[in-house]
């Protein structure tokens, strides 16, 4: 038998997440054999129910915030061999319960833990490995000042002037002044974030040109967080997986380091 691929799905316990699980075990075309790692905060067993003989899953601990969590993890998944598909799905919206903590919390969870499980786990990826991280279509940059939207997408980006940004992001708000200072009016801390994951990815793929990073929007999905926006997010969690999917299994060519919607290439923060 072949060797398994080896899959890690964050935050697989409900949402999207669980759905992409689901669907590696049972209809996804193409990944057959896996090894799924159907990672969360409290590593239970989700008792996912696998349709295929050579599609197996794992329960793993892993808490992206905390990066012991995330190095230990990273030591456990290296018994399997090389990663052949990182979907860095968790992710946190705290916008309806505004405050400096609570934007300094949404950038180290969405920003800071995505960047480091990618610098953990890129060094482990298989010679085809990809990963696919989950920005947003709030991620576009229109709501931000020119300067603001210049820094986003500076091409010669690095962690450092990403870590800029967050920090004064956080600091707007810590000050109240998050307007004068080019990011807008309040309550954009996911937004913002979600900047940063549109950001990170064209800067790691430009860092790492053998590595298959890309971003999408999987859409307003009927998830805990899609129900924190409105009534009636238009997708299912199963059809919110598709996109991811196909970013982690479909053929997408030789694309790197791209924010995807809708199933096509958008360029940097549209
Ligand atoms: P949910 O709120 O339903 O689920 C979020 C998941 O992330 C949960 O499993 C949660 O675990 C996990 N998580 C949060 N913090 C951590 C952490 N520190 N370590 C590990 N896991 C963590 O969100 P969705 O399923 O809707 O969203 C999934 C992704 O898709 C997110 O990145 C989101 O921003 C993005 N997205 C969603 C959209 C939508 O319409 N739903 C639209 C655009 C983007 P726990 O249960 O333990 O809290």
């Amino acid at each position: 038998m072949a060797t398994p691929k080896v899959v890690i799905v964050t935050g697989a316990n409900r949402g999207i997440g669980r759905a992409i699980c689901q669907r590696i075990l049972t209809t996804e075309p193409n990944v057959s054999p896996v090894k799924l790692f159907a990672a969360t905060r409290s590593g239970q067993d989700l008792g996912f129910q696998s349709t295929h003989a050579t599609r197996s899953v794992l329960y793993p601990k892993l808490d992206i915030s905390d990066h012991s969590s995330v190095s230990d993890f990273a030591e456990e998944v290296k018994q399997y061999g090389s990663v052949d598909v990182l979907i860095n799905n968790a992710g946190v919206n705290l916008d309806n319960e505004y405050s400096a903590a609570n934007a300094r919390k949404t950038m180290d969870v969405n920003y800071t833990s995505m960047l480091d499980m990618c610098q953990t786990f890129i060094p482990l990826l298989s010679k085809r490995g990809r990963i696919v991280n989950l920005s947003s279509i709030a991620s576009q940059l229109r709501f931000y000042s020119p300067e603001i939207q210049a820094r986003f997408r500076d091409p010669h980006a690095t962690k450092d002037t990403l870590d800029d940004i967050a920090n004064d992001f956080v600091k707007s708000v810590e000050e109240g002044n998050e307007e004068a200072s080019g990011f807008g009016t309040p309550k954009r801390s996911y937004s913002v974030s979600k900047a940063l994951v549109t950001a990170l990815t064209a800067m790691l793929a430009r860092q790492h040109p053998g590595v298959t990073i890309n971003c999408c929007c999987p859409g307003w999905v009927a998830t805990d967080m899609g129900q924190l926006v409105g009534s009636r997010p238009p997708k299912s969690p199963e059809q919110g997986a598709t996109i991811p999917l196909r970013l982690a299994f479909g053929d997408i060519g030789d694309v790197t380091g791209k924010y995807w919607a809708n199933d096509s290439i958008r360029g940097k923060g549209e």
